[in-house]
This record gives structure tokens, C-alpha cells and sequence, in this order.
């Protein structure tokens, strides 16, 4: 058996900062408080907890004052820094480049369009952190469509009106199959749409790449949290083309009696999957 680690899977460059800043705060500190999840991804959720990390809501941001909060790599809405300052609390601000810039763009195309009665769509997944730092940039007036059933409905109902100047962005992780199939329905229902492909491409070209890792393997074993979306798309990227896929959260779960001798075992995960979780995955395969 042979078994190789996908040399594109791992944190992605916005997660890898977020918890490198954490750590580095952490180790002078001590303690430090984040605004949500850190990262899609119990087991190194886990291990920053037991350096000092505690997650936090928006409701605990009144018993904070003089405290620090990280503001994840997914960005958050004005009214959090609005929040912060008014309840006393410091913010070490993590945003993603790629996703602050997705902020500032959508921000001035929306009070441009606004003049002009248009609408701002955003392909993503509702309430989702990084959508919600999206919408925020609206005054939470643009519309989220999550799939082409979705964008059906909401053509249907008239939420979105294809006869007003439209602007279609998309949150940075989603599948660029999918954004390109929403974008082609909506061109051909309003003349007056713009398409910004605004998918990450620390996303985009690991699709093509995992594509090609997992049927170039006889069974892949995915690493990803539960709770990451991009974890579910990239998975089902690689089912699409090796059914012998599995995936965990951790690799204790990797199932027992799944490989044969001759198996070429790749092992791959999520953009929030760590690279020491699947080192940790391959040498339980190899133990297997
Ligand atoms: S996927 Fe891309 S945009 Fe999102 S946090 Fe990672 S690097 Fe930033």
C-alpha cells in the first residue's frame, strides 16, 4: 500500500495567518478570545483552546471590556466593529485579505447601484459568517441565492428582479462550476447584469488539482470539520471521481478493513484541514 499526502491540500493562506496571529497573541498573553470558530475544524480548535483560545458571541461582547477579540479570516459585518467600540473591547482584526477586498468591492458597487434601483446578489451560503460579513456591506439589502433551485425561486417570486441593474459576486469558497452555471441562468434572464467571479483562487485551483489527485488514488481519505462548507464541496469533488472516498474529522475515524493491499491511499482535505492533522491521518494508514 502506498499513501500519499495531497501536496495542495492544507489551511489555506487566510486561515493559516488567523491562527498564527492567535499564537503568536496566545504565547505573550495567554489568553484571547475569538469571535466565532476560528476555523472550521474541532480537533485544532482543540488544541488552540488548550492554549488559552475561547470562542465568544456577539451577546458576550457587553462583559468583555478591556478584552481582545479576534475577528476570524471570514470577516465580519460594520455593526461588529460598531459593537466593539461601543462595549469597550479591542479587536485584532484576522480578515482575509481576499475577503476584505470582496467587502470593499461589494460596498461601492452597492451604493452605486442603489442610485440606480439595481441589486446586489451574492452566491453563497445564508448566514454563514463570511456572508453575513458580505451582506453587511449592503446594509443587508443584498440578496443571497444558494443554488440554482434557489435562484429559480427567488426569478419566481420576484425577490430578484431581472429587469433592474443586477451585480452577482460570490463568497470565496463556493464550487466555480456551480457560480458559473448561476451566472449563465441570470445572464439569460437580465440584460443588465454584471459577473464578478470572485471565488478565491486558493479555492478554485484546488478544484481542479483534488480533481486530479483523487483519480490518480484508489481510495481517498478526506479530512475536514463537520461544520466546513468548503469541506463538503471538495469532498464531493472527490466522490464525483473515486467512490471509494471517505471522510472524517479525525483520523481515529477512519474506518477499519477499507484497504487492500495494492491501494494507493490519498489522503487530502479542506482549506480549514491543518497539515499536521493529515500527517497525523496518513501514519494511521500506515499503521492500518
Ligand atoms: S479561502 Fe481564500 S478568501 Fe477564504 S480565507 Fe482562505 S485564502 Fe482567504
Amino acid at each position: 500500500m502506498r499513501i500519499i499526502i495531497d501536496v495542495h491540500s492544507g489551511c489555506c493562506n487566510g486561515v493559516r495567518k488567523a491562527i498564527s496571529v492567535a499564537e503568536d497573541y496566545l504565547d505573550e498573553h495567554g489568553t484571547l478570545y475569538s469571535l466565532g470558530a476560528i476555523v472550521h475544524n474541532d480537533a485544532e480548535i482543540r488544541r488552540l483552546e488548550q492554549k488559552g483560545l475561547r470562542a465568544v458571541g456577539y451577546q458576550d461582547f457587553h462583559s468583555l471590556k478591556g478584552s481582545t477579540v479576534l475577528i476570524r479570516a471570514h470577516g465580519e459585518p460594520p455593526s461588529t466593529y460598531r459593537l466593539a467600540e461601543a462595549s469597550g473591547v479591542s479587536l485584532i482584526d484576522c480578515t482575509c485579505p481576499v475577503v476584505l477586498a470582496l467587502q470593499k468591492k461589494i460596498a461601492a458597487k452597492y451604493r452605486e447601484l442603489s442610485s440606480a434601483g439595481g441589486q446586489v446578489i451574492i452566491f453563497g451560503k445564508r448566514g454563514h459568517a463570511e456572508v453575513n460579513g458580505l451582506v453587511g456591506q449592503t446594509d443587508g439589502h443584498a440578496v443571497v441565492v444558494e443554488s440554482m433551485d434557489d435562484l429559480e425561486e427567488k426569478l419566481l417570486s420576484g425577490v430578484i428582479d431581472p429587469s433592474r441593474p443586477l451585480a452577482l459576486f460570490s463568497q470565496t469558497t463556493k464550487d466555480p462550476e456551480e457560480f458559473a452555471a448561476v451566472a449563465a441562468r441570470l445572464r439569460q434572464a437580465a440584460s443588465g447584469l454584471e459577473v464578478f467571479d470572485t471565488i478565491c483562487r486558493n479555492v478554485s485551483s484546488r478544484h481542479k488539482a483534488l480533481r486530479e489527485f483523487a483519480a490518480s488514488c484508489s481510495v481517498i481519505i478526506f479530512v475536514c470539520g463537520r461544520e466546513s462548507s468548503n469541506g463538503k464541496v471538495l469532498f464531493e469533488l472527490c466522490r464525483s471521481v473515486n467512490p471509494r472516498s471517505y471522510k472524517v474529522e479525525s483520523a481515529e475515524e477512519i474506518p477499519a478493513g477499507i484497504f487492500r493491499p495494492d491501494d494507493i491511499v490519498g489522503i487530502c482535505g479542506a482549506t480549514s484541514t491543518t497539515r499536521w492533522q493529515l500527517e497525523k491521518a496518513a501514519s494511521l494508514v500506515a499503521g492500518m
